[in-house]
C-alpha cells in the first residue's frame, strides 16, 4: 500500500526525519491559510498523487507570493496531472501539500527498501539525486552505493559513515537520518522509504525533500493506523472491487482476461498466453474456499473490464469444484453486458461433469478445451 507525499513526512517527522515544515490542503483558501501558518515566501505547492515526476510535469510549484500560490493551487486543483509515471489518463489531483521553499546545495537519492539477496533491509544512495535512479542504474551504476544494515533496529558508526562519505557529507548529520528511517521502516512494516530528492542545506544540514512510502499489506492487520491512511482514489478500481470480494487479483495491461484457482496454476496460464504471443489483462486466482458469489464477482469484473477481449478460464478443480465456478459464470452471465465477449473453458477435476452441464443447461457459449495449452491457444486465436 503506498501512501501520499504529505502522510510519509508526518511518518518522517515523528521519527526525528529533517522535513520542511508544511500542510495539506484541499481547496484554494487551504492553500493560502496552510501557507499563512508556514515561514515564507517562498512556499512550494505539491499535488498529492501516488506518482512521482509531479516536478517536470507541472506539479510542483515555487510560489513567491500568495498571489502566486492562489494561481498555483487553483491551476493543479481537480486537474489530472499527467507524469511519466501515470500513463496518459493522468491521475486526478484532489489535494496538495503546501511547504516552506527550501533553499537547495545538493540534491541525493536515499532509499531503505528490503534487499532479497541479503534478506535485511538496505540502504541504496547516490549522489545523483532529483533524477529517476533507474536511469542512474542504467547509465552510471558506480554512482549508486548499496547498504545492507547489519542490525535490524540500530544504525551501526561503519555503515553510517560509510554511506556519509559515499555522499559527502557529514557523518553527524547522517547518522541520526538513517536511525530514525530504519526505525520508521520496521515499526511501519514498510516495503520502501524513497527520499528523492535528499537534499544538503547551503549548511551542510540535509532535509527530506520528497517522501515516497509503502507499506507491506501483509502487515496491514497489525497497523491499524496506517490502514487508515489507504486512499482508494488513488487505487486501480479493478482491483478494490477484488479486494472487496477477498479474490487474489492483479491488474495488467493485456487483453486476455484470467479466471484460474491457485496463485502457482494462475502464473503458469499466464506464461502460456505470453508463450503463444498474447498477453493477459489480469492474474486472478479465485482461492480454493472460493463459492458461486465470489466466482460470480471474479467474472463481473472480467467481462466489465473494457480491455478484456476474451475470457480463459483456467480450473483445475481439487479443492475447487468445478459445479461451483460454473455456477458462478451463469449468474455473472445473467448480467453480463458484452455477450459476444469470447469464454474459452478449461475445467476439470472435481464435478467436472455437473459444471458442463450447468453451463450447457443454461444456454451460454463457451469454448470447451482440455488442456491448458489448447485453452490458451483458442483465447489468443479468438483475439
Ligand atoms: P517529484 O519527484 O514527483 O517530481 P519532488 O518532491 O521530488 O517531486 O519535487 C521535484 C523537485 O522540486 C525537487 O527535486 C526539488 O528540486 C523541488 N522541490 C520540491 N519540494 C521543494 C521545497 N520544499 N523547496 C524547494 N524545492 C522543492
Ligand atoms: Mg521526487
Amino acid at each position: 500500500m503506498n501512501i501520499h507525499e504529505y502522510q510519509a513526512k508526518e511518518l518522517f517527522r515523528r521519527f526525528g526525519v529533517p522535513t520542511p515544515r508544511g500542510r495539506a490542503a484541499s481547496t484554494v483558501e487551504e492553500a493560502v491559510s496552510a501557507a499563512e501558518a508556514l515561514d515564507g515566501p517562498p512556499w512550494v505547492v505539491k499535488a498529492q498523487i501516488h506518482a512521482g515526476g509531479r516536478g517536470k510535469a507541472g506539479g510542483v510549484r515555487l510560489c513567491r507570493s500568495v498571489e502566486e500560490l492562489r494561481q498555483a493551487a487553483g491551476g493543479l486543483l481537480g486537474r489530472r496531472l499527467v507524469t511519466r509515471q501515470t500513463g496518459a489518463e493522468g491521475r486526478l489531483v484532489r489535494r496538495l501539500y503546501v511547504e516552506e521553499g527550501v533553499e537547495i546545495g545538493r540534491e541525493l537519492y536515499l532509499s531503505l527498501l528490503i534487499d532479497r539477496a541479503c534478506g535485511r533491509p538496505a540502504f541504496v544512495v547516490s549522489p545523483a539525486g532529483g533524477m529517476e535512479i533507474e536511469q542512474v542504474a542504467a547509465e552510471r551504476p558506480e554512482a549508486i552505493g548499496r547498504y545492507p544494515v547489519e542490525e535490524i533496529d540500530r544504525i551501526d558508526g561503519p555503515s553510517a559513515a560509510a554511506v556519509a562519505r559515499f555522499l559527502a557529507v557529514e557523518e553527524g548529520e547522517m547518522r541520526p537520518l538513517l536511525q530514525g528511517l530504519l526505525e520508521l521502516f520496521v515499526r511501519c512494516d514498510a516495503s520502501l522509504i524513497e527520499l528523492n530528492p535528499l537534499v544538503v542545506r547551503p549548511d551542510g544540514r540535509l532535509v527530506a525533500l520528497d517522501a515516497k512510502m509503502a507499506i507491506d499489506d501483509n502487515a496491514l492487520f497489525r497497523q491499524q493506523e496506517l490502514a487508515g491512511l489507504r486512499d482508494p482514489d488513488e487505487e486501480d478500481a479493478r482491483e478494490r472491487e477484488a479486494a472487496a470480494f477477498g479474490l487474489n487479483y492483479v491488474a495488467l495491461d493485456g487483453d486476455i482476461g484470467c479466471m484460474v484457482n491457485g496463485a502457482g496454476l494462475a502464473m503458469a496460464t499466464m506464461d502460456v498466453i505470453q508463450l503463444k504471443g498474447a498477453r493477459p489483462a489480469n492474474f486472478l486466482d479465485v482461492g480454493g474456499g472460493v463459492t458461486v458469489e465470489r466466482a460470480a464477482a471474479g467474472f463481473r469484473l472480467l467481462f466489465s473490464d473494457s480491455q478484456v477481449r476474451a475470457v480463459l478460464v483456467n480450473i483445475f478443480g481439487g479443492i475447487v469444484r468445478c459445479d461451483i465456478i460454473a455456477n458462478g459464470l451463469v449468474a455473472a452471465r445473467a448480467r453480463q453486458v458484452r455477450k459476444d465477449l469470447p469464454v474459452l473453458m478449461r475445467l476439470v477435476g472435481t464435478h467436472e461433469e455437473e459444471g458442463r452441464a450447468i453451463i450447457r443447461d443454461a444456454g451460454i457459449d463457451v469454448r470447451w478445451a482440455q488442456t491448458l495449452d489448447e485453452a490458451a491457444g483458442l483465447a489468443v486465436a479468438a483475439l
